[in-house]
């Protein structure tokens, strides 16, 4: 059974409708896909209907940009959170907000020496999408200004880029905490990312595992070989699960759908772990 837990729509950065990403993944054979937009829910409905046409199973995912106190990016996936709970849609909501006013900001400083516009930016992204910086890289590729998204992203959009600007987002534990509160199952992806930056030490896993963590995202292409088996020692040991998945943004990143997958010991797991809301 191909299982894979972590994909992305138009609704954030991916580039499909979720219907044409439920198609993909019929064809590709795989029978359980989690849709897990950065800090929206927003593809869940069209998601669930398309997989029901498709024949997939969905499970409603969120992806929760977090960052440690010392300016450390953290994604933790949510599965099956009740998307009524008000802290964490209240969380969402101003995360989409501060990403917005931040994203406004990277512009207004490149348009001071590139040919953008806030309207570029905006014609890329899907209606409604959170805009990140993917949007923007998709803006000065329209514009010439670079070849690929990750020619932008090793340069211009670079956290080391004077065009780059955080967006305030809460801690990792925090965000467990949020996710648990709102009867979902928090997964740390990709935790061993470095070629998105640095990574955290061991005592921020420590403090979201205290804070309620459920699972590792082990296989995914941004965890290099050597450190997967010492993620698999660290979640046998603080009995976590572990899951693998794809990371799939449509044509805006090389991940193939499917290229990494989960077990389904560990998705019954995941889904024993849902909370019914009710307590
Ligand atoms: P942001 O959250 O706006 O700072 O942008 C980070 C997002 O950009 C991540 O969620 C990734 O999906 C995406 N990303 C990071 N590196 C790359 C890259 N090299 N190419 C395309 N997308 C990337
Ligand atoms: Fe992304
Ligand atoms: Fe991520
Ligand atoms: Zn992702």
């Amino acid at each position: 059974m191909a299982i894979d837990l972590h994909t992305h729509s138009a609704h954030s950065d991916g580039t499909q409708t979720p219907d044409e990403l439920l198609a993909e993944a019929a064809e590709c054979g795989i029978e359980v896909l989690a849709l897990t937009d950065h800090d929206t829910f927003a593809g869940w409905d069209e998601a669930l209907e398309a997989g029901r046409r498709h024949g997939v199973r969905v499970i409603r995912g969120v992806e929760v940009s977090c960052r440690t106190d010392d300016g450390i990016s953290v994604h933790l996936l949510g599965y099956l959170p009740d998307p009524g709970h008000e802290g964490l849609s209240t969380a969402l909501h101003e995360a989409r907000n501060a990403r917005d006013v931040r994203a406004r900001r990277m512009v207004d400083l490149l348009a001071a020496d590139f040919p953008l516009t806030w309207a570029d930016v905006e014609g890329v992204a899907g209606r409604g999408a959170a805009i990140g910086r993917p949007h923007i890289a998709d803006a000065l590729i329209k514009r010439g200004v670079v070849a690929t998204r990750e020619e932008a992203f090793e340069g211009l959009l670079a956290g080391s880029s004077p065009y780059f600007v955080p967006h305030p987002a809460p801690a990792p534990e925090e965000a467990v905490r949020l996710v648990r509160a709102a009867g979902g199952v928090p997964v740390f992806a990709h935790p061993r990312a470095r070629a998105r930056g640095r990574v955290v030490g061991v005592e921020v896993m420590d403090a979201m595992t205290e804070a309620g963590l459920a699972g590792l995202e082990v296989d995914h292409r941004d965890n290099p070989e050597a450190e997967r088996g010492w993620l698999r020692d660290y979640a046998a040991e603080h009995g976590l699960l572990v899951t693998g998945s794809s990371d799939f943004h449509g044509r805006g990143k090389p991940n193939r759908l499917g290229e990494h997958t989960t077990t389904p010991e560990m998705l019954e797991r995941l889904l024993a772990e849902v909370r019914s809301g009710l307590d």
